[in-house]
């Protein structure tokens, strides 16, 4: 029997699936513990500030949800989700300009089982593939179990780099002795990067689509935080200049991640490969859930609740930018999201944002070090780190920025005495 509290050994060791070697546990989730301190203010969690949802409202939903729909969001449905849920996505879809019918979309347990269900479908071992460096380090977790090769290209505040993207697809195919450059997909984040806060602008999205019909590769657009956004203009959906791209959506940051409610928007061919596989991953996601979702986004005024969201997290946005500029040191530099949850920042090469972690930890803030947000073992992110504005208070993110910015001056002062004395 095993004792609480006490450690058991792995005697299993020996009969894990080789994939487990390459998976990593999410710092984020390791994170969830610490910053569930009262003392904590945590810069750390992507979670959207839903604690100001009109419970009646959603509580009304809920009842409606089984009232209204009888047993049928207690039964088993569909693999591809019900026929209404569908319909509410291509309505949402087509705020995007997006057209699509309930037969190109199939909903998911989030877009995180979409993501999986994407690297089960296209990834064998060994095989390539292209993300944002860096990237969602759900996206790394969720592919890495297909053991991928990873090849990350940097953003700027126009997001990818598109013209280092054309760089590597022409070294891969001069590399290549059959001329195929090998990558089987894209993965994007276009919107208010997860963890970047930076948006590809349109210029290089429609460079982006001309790489993607010249050197042949899929594009999948994962998009969770679009509807997020409190200044600029919005830029089109890639989706909606290429039916080829495959969309990711989600209900999570615009009504509740607990209902773990997404969608895929793909060609038909692909929707049919994914929802083979999405059978042997769960027979059906939960039609209550979806049920809930559907009178939602039916019948309550969702987009004036999003709004006051989206107005709490532009004045954070806002206490951040300004706290970073104040207490920040000169050499580091940050990303100036126009919506969305994150800002990524950039240290000095030398300042080592995982061994930092537990020092802001003792000093009552957490972040994300950049480290995670990169393929495993790839070295990168090690002198950057995510910060998150949506949980907060303003007057508690310029607390914890105070805090960080001394963290980081300390680093720093400690460095340039080791520097003088030649000890580095
Ligand atoms: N993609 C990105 C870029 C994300 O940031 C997240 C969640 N934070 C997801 C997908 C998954 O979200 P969910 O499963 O809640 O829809």
């Amino acid at each position: 029997m095993q004792v609480p509290g006490l450690i058991q050994f792995d005697d299993w060791q020996d009969i894990y699936a080789s994939r487990m070697e390459t998976m990593r546990s999410s710092a984020v989730r390791d994170l969830f513990a610490a910053a569930s301190r009262s003392d904590i203010i945590s810069l750390s969690g992507g979670m959207p500030d839903i604690r100001n949802l009109p419970l009646e409202t959603v509580s009304k939903v809920a009842a409606d949800a089984v009232l209204k729909e009888g047993v049928a969001g207690l039964q088993y449905g569909n693999t591809t989700g019900r026929e209404q849920t569908k319909e509410v996505v291509c309505r949402l879809m087509k705020d995007l300009n997006i057209e699509v019918v309930p037969a190109d979309v199939t909903i998911t347990s989030g877009g995180q089982q979409a993501l999986d269900l994407i690297g089960k479908i296209f990834i064998s071992k060994g095989d390539l593939i292209i993300t944002e460096g860096p990237t969602y380090l759900g996206a790394l977790q969720a592919f890495s179990a297909y053991e991928p090769n990873i090849l990350t290209i940097p953003f700027d505040e126009e997001g990818m780099k598109t013209d280092l993207l054309e760089a590597e697809l022409a070294r891969l195919v001069a590399e290549s002795p059959d001329g195929r450059h090998g990558v089987k997909f894209l993965y994007t984040i276009p919107n208010f990067h997860n963890p970047g806060g930076v948006t590809i602008s349109l210029a290089r999205r429609k460079h982006l689509l001309e790489l993607s019909h010249t050197y042949k590769f899929l594009i999948i657009e994962d998009d969770p935080y679009g509807r997020l956004r409190f200044s600029g203009t919005p830029v089109p959906a890639l989706r909606s200049m290429d039916a080829n791209v495959v969309y990711l959506g989600t209900v999570s940051k615009v009504f509740a991640p607990g209902l773990r409610t997404g969608w895929v928007i793909a060609p038909r061919p692909i929707l049919a490969k994914l929802n083979l596989a999405k059978q042997g991953a769960d027979l059906c996601g939960s039609a209550l859930n979806q049920v809930i979702v559907e009178h939602y986004f039916n019948d309550t005024d969702w987009q004036s609740e999003l709004d006051k969201m989206i107005g709490l997290y532009a004045k954070r946005r806002d206490a951040m930018l300004e706290a970073l500029e104040h207490f920040f040191p000169a050499e580091s530099t940050w990303t100036h999201p126009e919506g969305g949850l994150f800002v990524w920042v950039t240290l000095p090469e030398y300042v080592d944002t995982p061994q930092m972690l537990s020092v802001a930890l003792d000093k009552g803030v957490t972040f994300v070090p950049g480290d995670g947000c990169y393929p495993g073992g790839s070295g990168m992110g090690r002198n950057a780190m995510r910060i998150a504005f949506c949980y907060e208070e303003p007057k508690n993110i310029r607390e914890a920025i105070r805090r960080l910015g001394k963290v980081i001056e300390e680093r720093m002062e400690l460095y340039r005495a080791f520097m003088d004395a030649g000890a580095l």
